[in-house]
Formats: C-alpha cells, sequence, structure tokens
C-alpha cells in the first residue's frame, strides 16, 4: 500500500492534484472516488479529464450510469450514487469499462464495494471547510 494525502484550498487546487494524479494513470487504471457530496469527487473528474487530454464538459452521470469521453486515453466516468441495485450496474456492462483499454472513474464507488476490483486506486474526499478538502489516495502494491 502507499498513501499520499493533500489539502486543496480551491476547487482549482483539485484539479490541478487530479491533474497531476492522471499522469501517472495507464490504460486499464480504475479510480474508485469516495466521500460525502459536495467534497469534491467530480472537481477530480474534471481535472482529471483535462490530465487526460480529454475535450467535452464533465459533469456527473445523472441520466445515463455512464459518461464515455476520449482522449488520449478514454474516460470512462461511472456514478453510483443513484444506482438502485448491483443488478443494475452489471446490466450496463460495467466488466466492459473496468477491464476494457481506458480509465475508469467511478464516484460513489464506496456504495456496491463488491464491484470494485482488486488494484483499484482509492480516492476518499473530506471537507475540512468551506474551500479546503482532504484528499487521499491509496494504491495497492508500490505503484
Ligand atoms: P461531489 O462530486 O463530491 O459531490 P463536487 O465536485 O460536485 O462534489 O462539488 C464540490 C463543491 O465544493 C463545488 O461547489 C466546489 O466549487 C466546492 N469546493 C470548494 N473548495 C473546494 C476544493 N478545495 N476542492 C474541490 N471542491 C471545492
Ligand atoms: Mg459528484
Amino acid at each position: 500500500m502507499s498513501r499520499v494525502e493533500q489539502i486543496t484550498a480551491s476547487p482549482e487546487g483539485t484539479q490541478d492534484l487530479a491533474k497531476d494524479f492522471a499522469s501517472g494513470l495507464r490504460r486499464g487504471d480504475v479510480v474508485a472516488l469516495s466521500g460525502d457530496l459536495g467534497s469534491g469527487k467530480t472537481t477530480f473528474v474534471q481535472g482529471l479529464a483535462e490530465g487526460l487530454g480529454v475535450k467535452g464538459n464533465v459533469v456527473s452521470p445523472t441520466f445515463k450510469l455512464v459518461n464515455e469521453f476520449s482522449g488520449k486515453v478514454p474516460l470512462y466516468h461511472i456514478d453510483f450514487y443513484r444506482i438502485q441495485s448491483t443488478r443494475e450496474i452489471l446490466v450496463i456492462g460495467l466488466e466492459h469499462y473496468l477491464f476494457g483499454d481506458g480509465v475508469t472513474v467511478i464516484e460513489w464507488a464506496d456504495l456496491y464495494p463488491d464491484i470494485i476490483p482488486k488494484g483499484t486506486i482509492r480516492v476518499c474526499f473530506e471537507v475540512i471547510s468551506q474551500n479546503e478538502r482532504w484528499i487521499v489516495v491509496d494504491r495497492e502494491g508500490d505503484r
């Protein structure tokens, strides 16, 4: 396990952190985001997308379960928040994304922990104050 912790002081700070983080990602990586509503998960994905060279507006997938973006590496943005059951997730063919050729990032990943593959990079968000977020990145193995 390796852990990196950082406090950001603005949404832009969180996006910059995510941009840096994106440079260390490879095809097939899965990134699980957890933390309360408004803790910065979607903001982080916006920076991640920028870092992966993705063009397009990153907002939480609300009506669809997955938003797909093409960049240097494809980005699959998933949000478990409105999901009612594991079955609903499997029906969309989640494995196609998780074991595919892009980077998969999942908001509210901890709502369905059984679905998250081994080796997933975990990023946890905590609100410290109005503009401060505590962001913890945990990786398995020596990456
Ligand atoms: P989530 O996806 O976790 O619900 P969002 O990224 O959609 O959270 O929203 C985070 C909110 O908090 C935004 O309104 C953003 O402007 C605000 N914010 C304030 N400070 C920060 C920070 N340091 N990092 C990320 N977001 C921040
Ligand atoms: Mg969100």
